[in-house]
């Protein structure tokens, strides 16, 4: 992993996202993985060797190059991958990560209500 290219926009230097071809889920570097607690910033080649997909838990021998996705030419919502297995688009994968966010808050916040 070189270090040259921080001084380039994030645009100019995206890294390549990966997708997993089991459920679709893309891993993008510069979101990295909160739920697997993968900090923005970390390449899919710099993944811990045990990572596994956080959606399905598939291997990541399973992930497949898809390029800069986040790249300012057009937004991955926009993007037509090609894989047919890709059903479950960006929007819907936010939506359900938000959601179970959002069951967790409201978890947490029943607990004060015991006081
Ligand atoms: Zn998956």
């Amino acid at each position: 992993m070189s270090e040259a290219g921080k001084e380039k926009t994030l645009a100019e230097q995206a890294p390549p996202s990966y997708e997993c071809r089991s459920c679709g889920y893309t891993y993008v570097p510069s979101k990295g993985d909160s739920k697997t607690n993968i900090p923005p910033g970390t390449l899919f080649t710099d993944l811990p060797s045990n990572w596994r997909c956080p959606v399905c838990g598939a291997s990541r021998t399973v992930f497949v190059n898809v390029g800069a996705i986040d790249a300012p030419s057009g937004f991955a919502e926009n993007l037509d991958y090609g894989f047919g297995v890709n059903r479950l688009t960006p929007g819907q994968k936010n939506l359900l990560i938000f959601s179970a966010l959002a069951l967790g808050v409201l978890f947490f916040l029943s607990l004060y209500g015991l006081n």
